[in-house]
């Protein structure tokens, strides 16, 4: 898309002698009537690379550089006269994105700016309404009542716990110790997810707004973004967006000329998926080994540098300005009551519309995977959808009507996790998927206790064997034992939930399972 990029610069280069009809955005003999702008993910990775034509939302998929051309004769030279028709589904024309089934459907709130705005100019978001919630806070209200909106809006984490965002804050506030910290989650590991990295990368300052209106709810001083190394563009892109806050004001000391200050630094991760874990994320920032540590203390009492810390991630800091910008009520009137506003999921597989979707919390995954998703790819049907990565569960059939939220979820033995949607049609075999994830958390696993280190070991050792077809019915007892026990007695979060694709797996496909057995029933 590089080239791409360079070609339409090159094609528009003479645009200012053009007598361009584009609307009240692009003024009439600008010096620069028509502008090329790298932006950040449109969400439509199956279509991409993709080109938008603003101000009338013309979007172009799967662009070759020999299309740069024609797209400029039909849509630029002239101004957007004429609107060619530009993508098809099952034989539909839509001339426009948001008639596209894959946004239709969706409500785009956390990721509304990612696509549209050029993530390397801050004024780009000013310009979008970007900082208006931090300066609303900063001079009209209190610490207590930014808190006090977003206990109302019932914000709950998005990172997979779905603890409620405002008593997170409300208890860092009511502390003692007055050196306080900010601290962002960007180490998205779960393998099939990318919401936060679209976010980083595609609005960084939304974040970074969140993270500030936190500082000042809680009284923090400083705060940290813990991105994973193998996101590179994200972490540039933080550090541009960071160096362009301080520059005009909004990061530093004396904030918008206020005493309140703030400082913000990015630390890049090393790669190891238990320092998502909240325990293990602060302990790498202090430069020790990311391993988890047992609580109480917990964060909010003892974080980072063992002070108080208010640990999110970064969608859940990205819901913040919009929720201080439209009120707590706003936020509740969207999807149910107790898991209220969207969710960001990343969904792949064996599903047409690959991408990166928002919807509003309750949305049912029929509506995921059928009207975003487009279906099952090929001839296919669908099988099972796993949830929430590595430590989430399986979703069948028979789950298709539920509602996506928190609770939800719950009670069907699956968790919303950070948002991976990893769709498997009938061809998939479901002991291999669980194979597959039980490699992955004991590759991950940090070995400090031992039902996580050996327990994992065991189950995939076993797994291994029964995809093999060496496997037997004993070894499937022997696998919802050892599952059980390492739920009930690993320390973290990872090894808790290690056991999940497993368990929900031999629940749901035990038959799968007996037939790779040799002593079958
Ligand atoms: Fe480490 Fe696993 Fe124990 Fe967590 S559960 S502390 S990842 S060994």
């Amino acid at each position: 898309s590089g080239e791409i990029y360079e070609k339409m610069c090159e094609l528009t280069k003479d645009c200012k002698d053009v007598d361009v009809e584009f609307g009240p955005e692009i003024a009439h003999g600008s010096e620069h009537p028509v502008a090329v702008k790298r932006s950040g993910c449109h969400g439509f990775c199956e279509m991409g690379p993709l080109m938008r034509i603003e101000p009338l939302g013309i979007l172009y998929t799967k662009v070759k550089l020999e299309d740069c051309e024609e797209i400029f004769e039909r849509t630029i030279k002239h101004g957007n006269i004429i609107h060619h028709l530009l993508y098809k589904q099952d034989g539909v024309e839509y001339p426009k994105q948001e008639e596209i089934p894959f946004y239709k459907k969706q409500t785009r709130l956390v990721l509304k700016n990612c696509g549209h705005i050029d993530a390397e100019h801050i004024e780009e978001y000013i310009a979008v309404g970007g900082y208006q919630a931090f300066a609303k806070v900063l001079f009209e209200q209190t610490p207590d009542d930014v808190i006090e909106t977003i206990l109302e809006s019932n914000l709950r984490g998005r990172g997979g716990g779905g603890f409620q965002t405002g008593y997170k804050w409300k208890q860092v506030a009511r502390q003692q110790e007055k050196t306080r910290y900010i601290v962002c989650n960007g180490d998205e590991g779960d393998p099939g997810a990318f919401m936060d990295r679209s976010i980083m990368e595609g609005d960084p300052h939304k974040m970074i707004e969140g993270m500030l209106i936190a500082a000042y709810a809680v009284g923090a001083q400083e705060g940290y973004i813990y991105v994973r190394a193998e996101y590179p563009l994200a972490i540039s892109r933080l550090r541009l967006a960071i160096s362009q806050a301080e520059e005009s004001g909004l990061l530093g000391e004396n904030i918008l000329g206020t005493d309140f200050s703030f400082h913000l630094h990015i630390n890049r991760g090393a790669g190891a998926f238990v320092c998502g874990e909240g325990s293990a994320l602060t302990a790498s920032i202090e430069g020790k080994r990311g391993m988890p540590r047992v609580k109480p203390p917990r964060t909010v009492e003892q974080g980072l540098f063992a002070k108080p810390t208010v640990l999110n991630n970064v969608e859940t800091f990205a819901n913040v300005p919009m929720i201080i910008d439209k009120g707590a009520a706003w936020y509740r009137s969207i999807g149910p009551e107790k898991s209220p506003g969207t969710k960001a999921f990343a969904l792949t597989g064996s599903v047409k519309n690959t991408g990166l979707i928002e919807v509003p919390m309750g949305t049912s995954l029929r509506e995921v995977i059928y009207d975003i998703g487009g279906g099952i790819k090929g001839d296919a049907h669908f099988k099972a959808v796993q949830i929430g990565g590595p430590s989430g569960g399986c979703l069948i059939t028979p789950h298709l009507d539920v509602s996506l939220d928190f609770d939800s979820l719950k009670k069907m033995g699956a968790m919303i996790g950070s948002g991976g949607l990893v769709v498997m049609d009938d061809k998939t075999c479901m002991v291999e998927v669980a194979r597959f994830f039980m490699n992955f958390t004991q590759n991950e696993s940090c070995g400090k206790c031992v039902p996580c280190r050996e327990g994992t070991k065991r189950m995939l050792e076993i797994l291994e064997k029964i995809v093999a077809g060496k496997g037997t019915l004993e070894d499937l007892n022997l696998l919802d034992e050892l599952a059980s026990m390492i739920t009930d007695t690993a320390l973290c979060g990872l090894g808790k939930s290690a056991a999940l694709p497993v368990m929900s797996t031999l629940r749901l496909f035990r038959k799968e399972y007996e037939e790779h057995v040799v002593d079958k029933k």
